[in-house]
């Protein structure tokens, strides 16, 4: 039987051979319709009926296949043409498969007949049967292809029965069917049999091709019944440094100077300029030496480079001004987005090395990033010489390991006026005099020879000034009328002329009659303060010693506080025939008991006995109408406390100590009015916008009532007591006078001179009620003068009899104003040994482990970045510090450049502090030794 191939690549032929047959089936030759010679099966017994001829293969392995096809090639001879046959003859004949592990069958096994064969189906010739002659010529040939399965076995037998035709079976071809090995959408899809059933579809996941990366969804194929594959679904694109060629069947690396930057369909690109890969199948290219790529620039970008210098620059000075201009760079290094910086540097009078300019120097626009080429600078220092820095600078400049490219101008600035005085105030006035104390203009530009005081009346024509010329920045001014109003202006004058003279200033004298403030004017008739308790109906004391006000006269604007009974708020006052002024407005939180009101107003009935200029000043109340308020004089600065932790470091000595005068003379006031105040501290001090302060705080009812959550006041038996402020013998057993008064008035003066420090820092009431027993007292604030600290030392004596009485102390501050020389000593901050050794104006360095705690110590935090950015991050580095210095870092202010460098030279000096033995026993500092310096066992 011989085998007819079809060449077909998913056609799979499996075997042809026929081999053993049962009966009357015969090998024999013959022709095809070609008349080429051929080999058949035949058989033709139709003239006996009851036929059964069965002729069966050898043993076919299955090889993996579901499903089996069979292509016969026959030909069947028509009954009707053969002469004398009988009913018997047959035109068709079955076809059967038997599956089996391994080849098994024999002449007897598995029996020929149906069951256990399985029928595949019954075959008939579609062509019309020929003549042909039996003898071994020309036949008419069919082809029929049947297909079975699933078959599961390792292979399988077929089996033809006869059953009475007369037939011949030319060729058998056995198959299955498989989809090839084939590339789709850039995945591999190996070899795929078919399905069982001809409609089954068997799905292959696909593999993508080497450097091939699948996009969202498995890459899949079907392979149908016929051997086909259908449509893909998914697909695999090359990743990033790969390109897709020959169809999408490879990845191919991109080659070199030229990158693909991501997964995708896209070709490999060529490097932009000044660009080049290192090797094949780069995602990305490298930018030659020199050459950068900032981060936001497209990857097809060329590399560029840092500009060249400005050109041109040109400059135009203006007494302390400046303006510059310049050409743009010749090289932009290949970009569009070329900034400008200035770097300033003053070299002083052309003498040693420059340092950059500190943080007044205005720069207009701005002074880095300019876009535009030009610049105004101005608030430079006067007949100086400075260096200016035109810096090109690009996206790329901040990956250059060099420094920008600049061009540098050299200028000196003209002579300038001094700029004006911008903040002048009241130290003290009598009946015909004031001291007034002003600041130093912000920019002398040059030594201030003197200062030019005008003044006039207020109700006089401003061309009939006065003049005074003050060599220092205090001035007594004699000979005014009192009660009158006087205009004051200031002005500095240095070499280069008068500079501009400060805003106007208004100051009013006292009239005789209440002048009783002064001990050297008492008057015989002095009131004496009545404490509004004493009243049977405390209402009384408030008609009598407080004005009611109309609440229509009242503008209410804005919460500035918290009272302890309400909100402070600020607003307007407007009186019928008077101009409005600004007023505080305390209020009684509504929901009050009859007691709370009570107290409330007490405050009222005491503040409106008073009549001083520095005590606050009460405008009256509203109790007639919810809610209640007492209305005040307005204090722009708030309390003395946090204004002062807000200008730390800002004020001149003579300004501080006019300040402290002015409490002094409050306080003077109230205890010539028989007033013990006993909650005397700075944060009971208001300060308003011409800094003067005034002694406010009346209330009583925090020192009764046990129900206040403020620690500052602690319980002691009979009401509550701020302890770091009240004097011992108060504190022991309740006796407070003016003198204990004194006691608090010091301890004030230690929170002025130290600009809002706790007094006695963290330590414990407890703690500071044993020091001070034990004599130890506060040791003088940083930069604190002598004269003030022996006064504070004075108001701490422990017998309340030796401590100073208010008019000896404003005597003895109105001196010191008087003669600013005696302020200027202070207290060798270095001297090591002789340091008390809980000063914490003077830090123990050991204590801090950083230099950003250290500057946290001393309140300058702010200054934590500039000491980083100049890399003083070590006590070794910082404790090498001189003026030079800190003036880099950008410290402009004199008050905190007085401040680091204080403590940066106690670092250098105090650290032997740490080893006890060697510093000796503690040394005491007063002559007297009745109040020593106060002094930790730590
Ligand atoms: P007091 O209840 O008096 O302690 O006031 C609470 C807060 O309100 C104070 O700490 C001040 O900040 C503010 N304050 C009180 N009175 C005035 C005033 N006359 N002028 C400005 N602020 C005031």
């Amino acid at each position: 039987l011989s085998s007819n191939i079809l060449n077909l690549q998913h056609i799979l032929l499996i075997q042809t051979l026929l081999s053993v047959f049962w009966s009357q089936w015969e090998e024999v030759s013959g022709y095809d319709e070609n008349m080429s010679t051929i080999r058949t099966y035949q058989v033709c017994n139709v003239f006996n009926g009851n036929q059964n001829n069965w002729v069966r293969t050898k043993y076919i392995q299955r090889r993996g296949a579901q499903r089996i096809h069979v292509e016969m090639k026959f030909s069947v001879r028509d009954c009707s043409s053969i002469p004398n046959v009988t009913g018997s003859c047959k035109e068709t004949f079955n076809l059967y498969y038997f599956e089996a592990d391994k080849d098994e069958a024999t002449k007897v096994y598995p029996p020929w007949m149906e069951n256990p064969w399985i029928k595949v189906d019954t075959i008939a010739a579609d062509e019309s049967f020929s003549q042909v002659d039996l003898g071994g010529r020309v036949m008419k040939i069919n082809t029929e292809i049947r297909s079975f399965g699933p078959v599961s076995r390792r292979g399988f037998y077929l089996a033809f029965q006869d059953y009475g035709a007369c037939m011949s079976l030319i060729a058998v071809k056995v198959f299955y069917r498989k989809c090839p090995r084939v590339i789709r959408n850039g995945a591999i899809f190996e070899e795929t049999l078919s399905g069982a059933e001809s409609t089954s579809l068997v799905s292959a996941r696909g593999s993508c091709v080497p450097n091939g990366e699948e996009v969202d969804v498995p890459i899949k194929l079907y392979c149908n019944g016929d051997g086909e594959w259908l449509v893909p679904i998914g697909r695999c694109v090359c990743k990033a440094g790969y390109e897709s060629v020959d169809n999408e069947t490879m990845c191919r690396a991109c080659p070199s100077g030229s990158f693909k930057a991501s997964q995708g369909d896209q070709q490999c690109l060529q490097c932009p300029i000044n660009s080049r890969t290192t090797n094949e199948g780069a995602t990305n290219c490298v930018c030659r030496s020199g050459y950068y790529h900032a981060d936001s620039d497209p990857l097809q970008m060329p590399c560029t480079t840092v500009p060249s210098a400005p050109q041109r620059v040109i400059s135009s000075v203006n007494e302390t001004s400046l303006r510059l201009e310049w050409d743009p760079p010749k090289d932009s290094g290949g970009r569009e987005d070329v900034v400008y910086n200035i770097i300033c540097k003053s070299c002083g009078s052309g003498r040693g090395a420059c340092t950059r300019c500190g943080d007044n120097v205005q720069f207009v626009p701005r002074q880095l990033g300019l876009t535009d080429p030009r610049v105004h600078i101005s608030d430079l220092l006067a007949h100086t010489q400075y260096t200016f820095e035109i810096q090109a600078v690009n996206g790329v400049s901040d990956q250059s390991p060099f420094s920008p490219q600049f061009t540098a101008v050299n200028i000196t600035t003209n002579q300038a006026a001094p700029s004006a005085v911008s903040i002048m105030h009241q130290v003290s006035r009598s009946v015909d005099s004031i001291t007034l104390s002003w600041s130093q203009p912000d920019q002398p530009n040059g030594v201030i020879l003197d200062y030019e005081l005008q003044y006039y009346e207020k109700n006089m024509a401003e061309s009939n000034s006065s003049l005074l010329r003050s060599q220092t920045n205090t001035a007594v001014i004699w000979g005014l009328k009192p009660g009158t109003i006087y205009v004051f202006q200031v002005r500095a004058r240095t070499v280069a002329g008068f500079g501009r003279l400060s805003g106007k200033m208004q100051y009013i004298l006292y009239c005789i009659h209440c002048s009783s403030c002064f001990s050297f004017q008492v008057s015989p008739g002095m009131k004496i303060y009545i404490d509004p308790f004493t009243y049977e109906d405390p209402n009384e004391a408030v008609r009598e010693f407080a004005k009611e006000i109309e609440v229509t006269c009242v503008k209410i604007e804005q919460v500035i506080g918290a009272g302890e009974f309400g909100e402070v708020c600020s607003g307007n006052l407007r009186l019928p025939g008077k101009r409005e002024i600004l007023v505080a407005i305390k209020t009684l939180k509504s929901g009050y008991t009859e007691k709370q009101r009570r107290d409330f107003l007490s405050e009222a009935s005491i503040m409106g006995q008073f009549d001083h200029p520095n005590i606050i000043h009460l405008e009256g109340v509203v109790t007639k109408s919810t809610p209640v308020m007492i209305i005040t004089e307005f204090m722009e600065n708030g309390s003395l406390d946090s204004f002062l932790r807000q200008n730390d470091g800002q004020f001149t000595v003579i300004q501080l100590v006019g300040m402290l005068r002015g409490i002094a003379a409050g306080m003077k006031y109230l205890c010539d009015m028989n007033y013990v105040h006993r909650d005397l501290a700075a944060r009971n001090i208001l300060v308003n916008s011409n800094l003067v302060c005034k002694v406010s705080d009346f209330g009583l009812s925090r020192f009764l009532e046990d129900d206040t959550s403020d620690p500052t006041y602690t319980s002691a038996l009979g009401g509550k007591i701020p302890i770091r402020w009240t004097a011992p013998e108060a504190i022991q057993y309740r006796k407070f006078t003016s003198s204990s008064d004194v006691w608090s008035y010091g301890i004030v003066m230690w929170e002025v001179m130290s600009y809002g420090e706790r007094p006695y820092w963290d330590m414990s009431n407890q703690d500071v009620i044993n020091a001070i027993e034990q004599d130890y007292r506060l040791p003088p604030p940083m930069d604190c003068p002598n004269a003030l600290h022996q006064l504070m030392l004075d108001c701490w004596q422990k017998d309340r009899n030796n401590r100073p009485k208010f008019n000896q102390i404003v005597n003895t501050l109105d001196k010191m104003i008087r003669n600013p020389g005696s302020l200027k000593a202070t207290s060798p901050l270095s001297s090591g040994v002789n340091l008390p050794l809980l000063d914490r104006s003077t830090p123990d360095f050991s204590s801090f482990s950083t230099v950003d705690e250290w500057l946290d110590a001393i309140k300058m935090g702010q200054y934590k970045e500039n000491f980083a950015n100049e890399d003083l991050t070590t006590f070794e580095a910082v404790s090498q510090m001189n003026m030079d210095d800190i003036l880099k870092l950008g410290v402009t202010l004199a008050g905190h450049q007085k401040k680091i460098l204080n403590s940066v030279q106690m670092m250098r000096d105090g650290t032997s502090l740490c080893t006890p033995d060697p510093c000796g026993p503690p040394h005491r500092k007063t002559p007297s030794s009745a109040s020593p310096v106060f002094r930790a066992q730590q």
